[in-house]
């Protein structure tokens, strides 16, 4: 009898059937849908087998027909789901949920679905048996190849219309599943004899399973967890069914370099399985150190996080640290890209336990929509330097700016540096800014007006954080050369809201600029920023005493009686000294008597913009000659 395809194909089904539900398991859409897919082929197959059998011995030993003819209907039913389930398994992944197009195709193709079994069960249906040549036949076969060709090539127009939206292998595997199929019914309508149909079809789950539902790709080979990739798929298949879910997350921070790797690993596995034992729920290692199991809700994972003594339990007695996160509601995040964002963002936290709530999703949004306005204005040069002159007492005129950097936002309001200065020093943005607001500040001394209005230099603010990511040396003396501008007409403003990682290489760093004649100053001295190595050890030349600090000088008696001992101190040192924030007359005057050597504030002039500053120095100092 003609069975013997079939017969293989299913042994390979049952074989995937047995391995899919040994696998550990993940509860994911597709996943869900590719068993009932391997279900429906299952039932195809052995009602396949059992309608050519009972055909055979209808039309040869007299077999009660209608039984045949009922075997037979189911078969065609089986056959149409199979089809019915491919297309469900390529199209809820890919077609939007929140669109009611996309709502009306569901529904339609499943009445379609109804339909067509019904009539597939009333209309009548035909055999035939000679040789190795068995087929059903009429109108009730008729619907079934019908349906199956709809369903094959709905599957194949929708995922190449979603083409962009998966990966390429899940596009060639979407594509031989359903093209095997189509080429062995066209082959299987020509030869007959060839049952061909359900062995594609087996082959064709073949070719999913493991292209697409691979359970290798999402189980970690040492711990035995889940890994990013099926966190990935989790939380984007959450999102996109909108359930919540809820999420423990522990990153184990090594705090001594000198921690053995074999007891590293040994921490992580004891980790693993202290995560593991805590239940159910699955479990994931998203990164070296950093691990996260997945709730339904929030309830649970508090109760189970209060139970996860993680550095009891895994890393008690080597030198390490954890930080704890806690997202006890999907949906604060607006999707998977955030919710990624917030994940990677708040892990590097200095905080022990962190817990996600409305205040830090914003926070998150707002440093977000910061990175964008600079990188907006960095590509549509809205980058401004704005400068504001410094009063130099011994010579009783102002021949030193300061360049601050603003951002021009598209409406031409300005965006003041405290906003977004911080932001791009934790992003890294503050490498093209630093070398954006630096070429201005050239392009503008190249120009030689502000020096014939008495300007000799122009003191640029660099954050510490720069020399982190680069040497700024290399732009500084590059743009010095290609502007033709005396080194001695910069002064760097080392300003420490971040700071330096690598304090060795900046000192090489400035040691290489002030070879070649810049200076360099310290900003923000007076805050909680300015450190007591940098004046100590770095080659810097002039302080600048910040806002805050001669605004306490003024309001505090202590402060005042530091700032008066601090700029002793500088003087002995052979440094100069930059008051910023001096509003009024008699501040001017009292710091003129202390003996510092510049004077900055709004008294007399706030950070303007180049033609301002020109002006200003202008009627101030009058023209060189
Ligand atoms: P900073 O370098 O200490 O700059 C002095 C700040 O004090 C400026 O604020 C200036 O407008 C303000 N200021 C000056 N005189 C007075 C005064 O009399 N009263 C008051 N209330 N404020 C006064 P701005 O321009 O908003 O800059 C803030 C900070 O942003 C700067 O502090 C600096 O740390 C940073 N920044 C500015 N431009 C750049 C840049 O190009 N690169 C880097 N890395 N940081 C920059
Ligand atoms: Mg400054
Ligand atoms: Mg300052």
């Amino acid at each position: 009898m003609n069975i013997e395809l079939q017969c293989c194909a299913l042994f390979i089904i049952f074989a995937i059937f047995v391995m899919f539900m040994r696998e550990k398991k993940l509860d994911l859409m597709n996943r869900k849908l590719f068993f009932h897919a391997l279900c429906a082929c299952f039932g195809c197959l052995i009602f396949d087998i059992l309608s050519v059998v009972l055909i055979n011995l209808s039309v040869h030993q007299g077999f009660n027909p209608f039984i045949t003819a009922i075997i037979c209907k189911v078969y065609i039913m089986l056959l149409t789901l199979q089809g019915y389930c491919g297309y469900v398994y390529a199209s809820t992944s890919l077609l939007p949920t929140d669109k009611v197009w996309a709502k009306a195709v569901k529904n339609i193709s499943h009445v379609i679905f109804i339909v067509g079994e019904i009539l597939m069960l009333v209309l009548p249906i035909g055999y035939e048996a000679h040789d190795r040549i068995v087929y059903s036949f009429g109108p009730s076969t008729s619907v079934a190849y019908i349906l199956s060709a709809v369903y094959i090539l709905s599957t194949i127009v929708t995922t190449v219309a979603y083409r962009k939206q998966m990966p390429g292998r899940r596009f060639v595997a979407m594509l031989l599943w359903q093209g095997i199929w189509l080429l062995a019914a066209a082959i299987q309508f020509v030869l007959p004899q060839l049952l061909l149909v359900g062995f594609a079809s087996a082959f064709g789950m073949v070719i999913l399973y493991i292209q697409l539902e691979n359970p290798s790709e999402y189980i970690d080979a040492s711990t035995g967890l889940f890994t990013t990739n099926a966190l990935s798929a989790y939380v984007h298949d959450k999102y996109k069914f909108g359930k919540r879910f809820s999420m423990f997350t522990a990153k184990i921070h090594f705090i001594s370099n000198y921690v053995d790797y074999n007891i590293e690993q040994d921490a992580v596995m004891r980790t693993a399985r202290a995560l593991v034992a805590l239940g159910p729920e699955p479990a994931f290692r998203i990164d070296d150190d950093t691990f996260c199991v997945l709730y339904e809700d929030k309830e649970r994972m508090y109760e189970r996080a209060s139970n996860i003594k993680m550095q009891k339990d895994g890393v008690k007695d080597i030198p390490a640290k954890g930080t704890y996160l806690l997202i006890p509601d999907s949906l604060l995040m607006s999707g998977p890209d955030e919710f990624f964002r917030f994940l990677h963002t708040y892990l590097e936290s200095e905080q022990e336990i962190v817990e996600a709530d409305e205040e830090l999703v914003w926070k998150l949004r707002e440093q977000n929509r910061v990175k964008e306005l600079i990188n907006e204005a960095l590509t549509e040069d809205r980058v401004e330097v704005f400068y504001q002159p410094f009063y130099n007492v011994k010579e009783s005129c102002f021949n030193v700016a300061e360049a601050l950097v603003r951002i021009r936002q598209k409406n031409g309001e300005l965006v003041p540096p405290g906003v977004f200065i911080p932001v791009a020093e934790e992003s890294g943005q503050i490498i093209p800014l630093g070398i954006r607001v630096f070429e201005k500040v050239c392009e503008f001394l190249a120009k030689g007006e502000a020096k014939s209005y008495g300007l000799d230099q122009v003191e640029v603010n660099i954050s510490a954080a720069q020399f982190d990511y680069e040497n700024p040396a290399r732009f500084v003396l590059e743009y010095l050369e290609e502007y033709d501008i005396e080194p001695g007409c910069i002064n760097l403003e080392i300003t420490e809201t971040a700071a330096a990682r690598n304090k060795d290489f900046m000192l090489r760093s400035m040691n290489k600029l002030i070879e070649n004649g810049v200076s360099f100053s310290l900003d923000d001295f007076g805050t909680g920023r300015s450190n007591i190595d940098y004046f100590v050890n770095m080659p810097i030349k002039i302080i600048k005493f910040d806002n805050t600090f001669t605004k306490g000088f003024f309001n505090n008696v202590k402060t005042k009686h530091v700032m008066t001992g601090m700029v002793d101190i500088f003087h002995k040192m052979d440094m100069e000294i930059v008051v910023e924030g001096i509003e009024t007359e008699d501040q001017v005057g009292v710091m003129k008597d202390m003996g510092v050597e510049f004077i900055q504030g709004f008294y007399y002039s706030k950070p303007v913009p180049e033609d301002e500053l020109l002006a200003f120095l202008k009627e101030r100092n009058g023209i060189r000659s």
